[in-house]
């Protein structure tokens, strides 16, 4: 391929030793064979990407940190631009700034900005790759207090379908700014991306209290959030101990002072009978890398999500009665409480529109035998279609899998028509269409699905 030439990266072919390596995804129910992967590590090997692309017609996929269950960070017959060589991280202390590469993972920018004692709002899992992440909102421990990760980016760096470098931000290309925060990889390959960062830590209180698995505690934990401070996270699963018995964690997350945490989780920590209590005070870079043992790499996955606008009795009992029922061991189902500065910013200011809900529910199937898909893939749906009439409208893009037009029209909710409008001024032809395809006003029709609908 002429492209090995004109790249400073590498570019990685089906006979190339590392390819069956490359073109893994975190979700091993992906299993696409592109024609080349280019690892890029310049801004000119992107466009020389897309230039050979072009030439050569071939479908593009974007990978940053490969974390997305639809897998749209892989493509089959295409060109993956590979952006995981990209890890430049520049902190600016002063200015509490940093600016990253697309390739950064959230481990990487986690741990340099908390060598000046600030942070951002990060994924739950320090693998997951920031580009994605905060490309289709970005949900994570401290976003009740600073808001999702899309509102913290001050500025991007996008190539776009032309092969133009463009800066992005509250002055420059304003349009695309906003589109960014939230409409997904639809409108360029971003290259660096620059976050607001905060004061955190480097110490809060934060862990889980576990309880056996009942309606009551979530219950609790339904009222308990109703009067939690910004300054307070707590993230319930339902899922399995080492035992394999099924329970309820609640994940706890107190971002101030020590002595506050303590008394704000005080009343977590005095309900019922906890299995385990392991909340204490922990450093923010371990508190960001609880879950990761929680959900390996290469497991067989497919998830279902709602946005909630309460959590009634009614789908506390459906969820508790259900995960009784779950055929795998690693299948879970977690409550991410939103509000606080999420709710704070208007449907429309960024392209994220889920402003309003109180919770996003997510039903995580995990399986590792091929034999067991069916059964997992329908506890998940089945499970989802029941919590249907209790849900919100939308869905978050970050939690879709290929699951068809209307579902990435929720998505994008009431921004979908200006989004639209704004691809077709920076993608007219629909070149990055391997994602939660938004299609340009001219095309016909607003959105469709990605190519690989396994709804
Ligand atoms: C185990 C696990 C934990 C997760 N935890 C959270 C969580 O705590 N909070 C949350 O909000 N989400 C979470 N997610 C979902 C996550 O936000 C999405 O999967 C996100 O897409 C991951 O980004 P990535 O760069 O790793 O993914 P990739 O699979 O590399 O990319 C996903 C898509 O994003 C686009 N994209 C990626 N990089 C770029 C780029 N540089 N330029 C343009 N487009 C790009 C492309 O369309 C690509 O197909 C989690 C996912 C997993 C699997």
């Amino acid at each position: 391929m002429a492209l090995k030439s004109a790249i400073s990266g590498r570019v990685i072919e089906p006979q190339d030793f590392e390819y069956e390596r490359a073109r893994r995804v975190w979700n091993g129910m992906i299993d696409r064979r592109p024609a080349a992967i280019a690892r890029c590590v310049t801004v000119g090997d992107v466009i020389a990407c897309i230039e050979a692309a072009r030439s050569d017609r071939l479908p593009v996929a974007i990978r940053g940190g490969g974390h997305n269950i639809a897998g749209n960070a892989v493509c089959d017959g295409g060109l993956v631009i590979d952006l995981s060589l990209m890890k430049q991280i520049v902190v600016d202390p002063k200015a509490q700034t940093v600016r990253a590469g697309g390739g950064v993972l959230w481990g990487e920018l986690d741990a340099s900005t908390q060598q000046y004692g600030l942070a951002t709002t990060g994924g739950l899992m320090s693998t997951t790759g920031i580009a994605g992440f905060t490309l289709g909102g970005g949900l994570g421990h401290l976003m009740r207090s600073y808001g999702l990760a899309c509102d913290n980016l001050l500025s991007a760096q996008i190539v776009t379908a032309a092969g133009r470098l463009l800066t992005v931000n509250r002055t420059e290309n304003h349009d695309l700014y906003w589109a960014l925060r939230g409409g997904g990889g639809n409108f360029g390959v971003v290259t660096s991306l620059e976050f607001q960062l905060h004061s955190v830590g480097p110490v809060l209180v934060g862990g889980s209290v576990f309880h056996p698995l009942s309606a009551e505690t979530l219950r609790f934990y339904r009222n308990f959030m109703t009067s939690a401070p910004d300054a307070l996270i707590v993230y319930t699963g339902l899922g399995r101990g080492p035992d394999g018995v099924a329970r309820v964690g609640m994940r706890a997350v107190f971002n101030g002072p020590l002595n506050d945490g303590e008394e704000v989780l005080r009343p977590l920590r005095s309900f019922g009978s906890p299995i385990v209590d392991d909340i204490r005070p922990r450093p923010y870079l371990e508190v960001q890398r609880l879950v990761d043992p929680s959900f390996p790499p290469g497991r067989r996955n497919y998830w279902k999500a709602h946005f909630l606008t309460e959590l009634s009795d009614d789908a506390i009992i459906l969820a508790v009665e259900a995960f009784r029922r779950a055929p795998s061991r690693y299948s879970s189902i977690a409550l991410e409480p939103m509000g606080g500065s999420i709710a704070r910013v208007g449907v429309t200011e960024t392209a994220f529109s889920h402003r309003a809900a109180r919770y996003s529910l997510l039903i995580l199937a995990g399986w590792e035998d091929a034999s067991e898909t069916e059964a997992n893939v329908l506890w998940a749906r089945e499970l989802w279609g029941r919590l249907q009439p209790m849900a919100a409208a939308g869905v978050y893009v970050n939690y879709l899998g290929g699951e068809g037009e209307q579902r990435v029209r929720d998505a994008y909710g009431p921004n979908l028509a200006r989004l639209s409008e704004i691809k077709s001024k920076y993608d007219p032809e629909n070149f990055f269409r391997m994602n939660q395809n938004i299609r340009p006003a001219s095309a016909e029709g607003l959105a469709s699905g990605s190519s690989h609908a396994h709804r």
